[in-house]
Order: C-alpha cells, then sequence, then structure tokens
C-alpha cells in the first residue's frame, strides 16, 4: 500500500458536464477505483502553492506524487527535502520541468511521464497559433464581435499567407516534427529546424526541411519560430532580448512548449515594439499566470486598442484536450502501477530514475 498525492486542477461545472475531463480534481484522472481496490491512500488536490498548501502538507509521507503540467505541482528541491519516501514523481502529460530533477537524482527519485501522449493535442495547437497571428485573426474577431464594427482595410493591413513564408522550429522531435509534416501542405518558402541532432534522413526527407546548426543564423532565416524543446538549463531564458532582436522585424514567435524558455518583459517588449509582430502560446513562467502578467495584455503597436492586435496567449491548456485527457490519465496510471509491482517501465517515459538522466533532451544543458 503506498500514499499517492496529486496535484490537478479544478473542474468546477465543466467537471459534472464532461466526465472525461479526467485532469480535473473532480474526476481525478480516473484513478481512483484502482486506489479504493488496491487500498491505496490517494489525496487530490488543486491546492499546491506555499508551506500551507495541501500539496505541502501531504507530501511529507508520500511515496508517490502526480502532477500534470496544466495546473503544476512544483517539485523543487526544498519541498523534495521535505518528503522522505518520496521515490516517483509522474507526469500525467509530456514536461517534467516542475520537478527539480538534479535533487531527483541525488535523491534518486524516479520521475516518469507519459511520452507522446498529446504531441499531436500540441501540434495542431502550433498551426493554429500561427494561422491566427500571420492571418491577423484577432483583429478581425474583435471587429464582429465585441466592437459590431466592419474596417476589412484595418484587418488586412496586417493578415498575410502562411504560403511563401520560412517557418522553423526549435526542437524537432515528437511535437516538432508533427509540426512540420502539418506545415508541409502549406507551401511555405522553407521549413527549417534548429536541434541538437538532425532528423533521420527519411524524416527530414518527408517533410522537406533543412537544419540550421546556429540559433542566430536560424532565427534571422524564419518569418515564423516555433519553439518545441523541453526547458532545461541549456533553453531556460534562450529567448531573451538578445535572441529576439535576431528574429526578423514583424516576424512572428509561437511558444507551446514551456513559457521560461522566453524572458517575459523581453518578449512583452518586442510584442508592444513592433518588433515581433506577434507572440503566441499556452505556456507560462509559473501557472497559474499571475493577473499583472505582461503576456495578458501586451498587443502590437499595428492593431486598434483592445484588439488583443498579436496576442495569441490562452491558459496553458494545449495538451489536456478531451482527446488527449484519455491517453495521459491511463499512461499515468500504467508507469504506477509498473512502479508498484516492479515491472520495468517503458523506456521513453523514463526522465530520471536511479540517479542517472535517461532522456537525452533533459540531459542536454546539464553536463551529461
Ligand atoms: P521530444 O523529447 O520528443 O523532443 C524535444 C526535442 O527538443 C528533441 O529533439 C531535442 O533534441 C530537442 N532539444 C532539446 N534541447 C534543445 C535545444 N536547446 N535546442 C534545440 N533543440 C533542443 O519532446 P516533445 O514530445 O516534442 O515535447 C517537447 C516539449 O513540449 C516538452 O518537453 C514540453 O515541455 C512541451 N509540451 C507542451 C505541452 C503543452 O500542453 N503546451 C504538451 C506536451 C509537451
Amino acid at each position: 500500500m503506498v500514499k499517492v498525492v496529486c496535484v490537478l486542477y479544478k473542474g468546477g461545472p465543466a467537471a459534472q458536464e464532461e466526465p472525461r475531463l479526467l485532469g480535473t480534481t473532480e474526476n481525478k484522472l480516473g484513478m481512483e477505483k484502482y486506489m479504493k481496490d488496491n487500498g491505496h491512500t490517494f489525496i487530490v488536490t488543486d491546492d499546491k502553492e506555499g508551506p500551507n498548501s495541501m500539496l505541502h502538507k501531504e507530501i511529507v509521507d508520500a511515496d508517490v506524487v502526480i502532477t500534470t503540467p496544466f495546473h503544476p505541482g512544483y517539485i523543487n528541491a526544498e519541498l523534495i527535502d521535505k518528503a522522505p519516501k518520496l521515490k516517483l514523481a509522474i507526469t500525467a502529460g509530456v514536461g517534467s520541468d516542475h520537478v527539480d530533477l538534479n535533487k531527483a537524482n541525488e535523491r534518486k527519485i524516479t520521475v516518469a511521464e507519459v511520452t507522446g501522449s498529446n504531441v499531436v493535442s500540441v501540434a495542431e495547437h502550433v498551426i493554429m497559433s500561427i494561422l491566427l497571428l500571420v492571418r491577423n485573426y484577432n483583429v478581425g474577431h474583435a471587429q464582429v464581435y465585441r466592437n459590431k464594427e466592419w474596417y476589412v482595410a484595418d484587418i488586412a493591413k496586417n493578415a498575410f499567407d502562411l504560403e511563401g513564408l520560412t517557418v522553423g522550429t526549435i526542437g524537432a522531435g515528437r511535437i516538432g516534427f508533427r509540426v512540420l509534416q502539418r506545415l508541409k501542405p502549406f507551401n511555405c518558402k522553407e521549413l527549417l529546424y534548429f536541434d541538437y541532432q538532425n532528423l533521420p534522413s527519411d524524416a527530414e526527407k518527408e517533410v522537406g526541411a533543412r537544419r540550421v546548426q546556429d540559433l542566430d543564423d536560424f532565427l534571422s532565416q524564419c518569418d515564423v519560430v516555433t519553439i518545441n524543446a523541453p526547458l532545461h538549463e541549456g533553453t531556460k531564458g534562450l529567448m531573451n532580448k538578445e535572441k529576439l532582436s535576431k528574429m526578423r522585424k514583424g516576424s512572428w514567435l509561437v511558444n507551446t512548449a514551456r513559457g521560461a524558455i522566453c524572458v517575459a518583459d523581453d518578449v512583452a517588449d518586442a510584442v508592444n515594439s513592433g518588433h515581433l509582430r506577434g507572440y503566441a502560446g499556452d505556456v507560462w513562467d509559473k501557472q497559474p499566470a499571475r493577473e499583472d502578467h505582461p503576456w495578458r495584455t501586451m498587443q502590437g503597436p499595428g492593431g486598434p486598442s483592445g484588439s488583443s492586435y498579436g496576442n495569441g496567449m490562452v491558459p496553458h491548456y494545449s495538451g489536456t484536450t478531451i482527446s488527449a485527457q484519455k491517453r495521459y490519465a491511463e499512461g499515468a496510471l500504467e508507469i504506477l502501477d509498473n512502479w508498484i509491482k516492479g515491472k520495468i517501465q517503458t523506456p521513453a517515459n523514463i526522465i530520471v530514475e536511479n540517479g542517472e538522466y535517461a532522456s537525452k533532451a533533459y540531459g542536454q544543458g546539464r553536463g551529461k
């Protein structure tokens, strides 16, 4: 019998309306029966910040912690020190940067995620975000919906076709590659990628993408950049003022990877000044994002006031569609059950184990 603490987002009436919303505190990743039948202690909460939160109180004698990246329980070194029995941290989703992985290694805590569970969900969101920025959707929508207006010129002056533009992805792994696949039929001028490694040659051929090895060179060639790399010491704050200045004037940046890969104020300055024509994404440096976060209000200078021109920000939800929830919920349960039964985990799901980084992507920038 084990004690599992699980941090999920609150569902409220939505969780009752839609029982497939498994990532909510009400629907408990669909794990309640398993926990009951097996006599495990199962604490589910959305209360995760500060020493008086349920997470901080309950983790002290927990064996396992589960969290989604959408409402992440931040398992930092201090919290790990308070949890002497903790042996397994499961991410119900993809991206385990909310856990201090160095500390997890020091304590030999296994960190595992449900690799691949929502990669299509995110890739589709990336395509949507690119299109809404490049085609200036927000200004058009604000006119008809909010202002009851009709000024085609105000929209069209900043609306473009994706065809003929150069689009590049930072990170060409599971999501980045799926983004390239989905971009192929748009007949872009060129598809580029920046990654530590080459795509396999058949994959590169399939999407017709070219690898650029120098980041500045890559940024200067793209009209649209999409970020699809994990957050680790090598990518934290990567897109700062200096790198943003290497992007073409009037280009667009989409980040559905992790908020902290970009420096928030530098991005807001680049959008507000018009250096970037727009920024979109669903990930924020700390979640939920604070009310006065600059990404909530940034807007390009070329749009009518209050039209959210060039601002494609939404809460973190691209990987938590109804379609994705079943996959990451079932995957998280499988990881837990394997661990309890001492079975071998699916290798791709392991981020760190026995004090070592299993994933090359996370190991990069960490000297591994
Ligand atoms: P993946 O491991 O399949 O691919 C990541 C790729 O990034 C790899 O090819 C790796 O070599 C590359 N990479 C690592 N560091 C890099 C760097 N400094 N520069 C360039 N490339 C680098 O992972 P994935 O499944 O494609 O997911 C990528 C990230 O997307 C996740 O780590 C997670 O943070 C994020 N994500 C977000 C959501 C969401 O809901 N918004 C959902 C899933 C994943």
